[in-house]
């Protein structure tokens, strides 16, 4: 198994939060957001701040493990 790389510190999250201003799909200010990784885990993202962006409960379940790019295109 790869080991996973997990360096998002919490200031960096709350900078990316306030970067997007709630969640990076709907816009949803949260709270409860949530760390999303552009590249999913299972594809071998991993969480720093490069590919985590905040997600609220709706969009995660919704979107589960497809990956951005063809979440976005449905
Ligand atoms: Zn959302």
């Amino acid at each position: 198994m790869a080991q996973q790389v997990h360096d998002l510190t919490d200031t960096q999250w709350a900078a990316l939060i306030d970067q997007w201003g709630g969640c990076a799909y709907c816009g949803a200010p949260g709270p409860g957001l949530q760390k999303d990784c552009m590249l999913a885990i299972s594809r071998g993202g991993r969480y720093t701040i490069d590919n985590v962006v905040p997600c609220c409960r709706s969009c995660n379940s919704s979107k589960c493990n497809t990956e951005l790019t063809t979440w976005m295109r449905r």
